[in-house]
């Protein structure tokens, strides 16, 4: 961390500072420039409150040089992570194909959709009980209903569950059918879920905010981790910008940048980046291109009747064209699906 002091900082001043923050643990080195005196920090600075130090009037700017995660940071774990899920992997040389229906609707439309995107290559089922629909007239799932219909669709199909948590007080319910605990865009920074579901021994899939920063992601993922579950996947789902021919604008290099920044795997959903089926494919394949670790892609056999999303469905034997194309991409990259 540095600390650059205002030009009319006293010298008594300086002095305070510095006995606080080697106080707080810290070596500081006093370089007295021309104009400016600028304080370098060595050590943990963890205990520093950087907005308490850049509210004294002495202090012109404090910058951090540090990444302030820690547990997520690649710096500490230079090896990619490789999580286990029953006899899958996520982050492995083998990528991750979670496909499903945006939400379960009925037992035959899950079964059904299940048994489709197994046949064609996906390794995970997706599916929503919960849904967070913008409006609250829109259809909000089928809450325990459909956590059965999951469990019962992994019976038949072997497939780990990925749906989506919402709340606090439905993660241990939940936790009871899932394999993986979704947190979605709209909850990245909803803090007592991230730090519940830290507690809880399921993988998490942490999506992307959808106006979050990578930085704001990696914190998020810290959250998680800094209570004990080191299971995090990251997903790049699609950021809000000026364009909006597409549902959301998908962030291609947030996936090489993730990939440097932290040891975690990073997979993207090109299903809520683009809102459009037809644009499904072409950005999957730039994103396994580009290092990711796998694909969260909605699959609904028959899109026009769909209750959620079905403008951005691949029906399922398209979704098993999708998956040959998508493969050369993954072998040009030394990856399986
Ligand atoms: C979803 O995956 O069903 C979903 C709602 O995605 P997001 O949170 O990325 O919008
Ligand atoms: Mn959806």
């Amino acid at each position: 961390m540095v600390i650059v002091m205002n030009p009319n900082a006293k010298q008594d001043e300086v002095r305070g500072i510095v006995i606080k923050l080697e106080g707080l643990g810290c070596i500081v080195h006093v370089s007295q420039g021309e104009n400016h005196c600028v304080l370098g920090l060595v050590g943990d600075t963890s205990r520093i409150n950087i907005s308490q130090i850049e509210a004294e009037e002495f202090v012109d700017k404090v910058m951090n040089v540090q990444a302030p995660y820690k547990r997520a940071n690649r710096l500490f774990h230079p090896e990619d992570t490789i999580i286990k899920v029953d006899d899958r992997t996520i982050g492995g040389k083998e990528l991750a194909i979670i496909a499903g229906p945006c939400a379960v609707e009925s037992e035959s439309q899950l079964i059904t959709i299940a048994k489709d995107v197994k046949l064609a290559g996906a390794n995970f089922l997706r599916g929503g009980a919960y849904k967070p629909r913008t409006s609250p007239y829109s259809f909000q799932g089928m809450e325990e209903e459909g956590l059965r219909i999951l469990l019962q669709a992994k019976k038949i199909t072997g497939l780990p569950i990925v749906t989506e948590v919402m709340s606090v007080e439905l993660v241990e319910k939940i936790s009871q059918y899932a394999d993986v605990l979704q947190i979605g865009a709209r909850n990245m920074q909803n803090f007592d879920l991230l730090k519940e579901v830290g507690r809880c021994n399921k993988t998490i899939l942490l999506k992307r905010g959808m106006s979050a920063t990578i930085e704001e992601l990696l914190m998020s993922a810290e959250y998680i981790m800094s209570e004990g579950n080191e299971n995090v996947v990251l997903c790049e789902r699609g950021i809000r910008t000026f364009e909006t021919f597409t549902r959301n604008t998908l962030d291609l290099s947030a996936i090489p940048v993730l990939k440097k920044l932290t040891h975690l795997p990073v997979i993207v959903d090109p299903s809520h980046a683009t809102g459009k089926w037809w644009l499904v494919e072409p950005l999957a394949k730039a994103a396994i291109a580009v290092g990711a670790d796998g694909l969260e892609i909605e699959v609904h056999y028959d899109p026009a009747n769909a209750l959620c999303d079905g403008a951005q469905s691949l029906k399922p034997e398209k979704f098993k064209t999708f998956i040959d194309s998508v493969r050369t991409i993954a072998i040009s990259q030394d990856r399986i699906i």
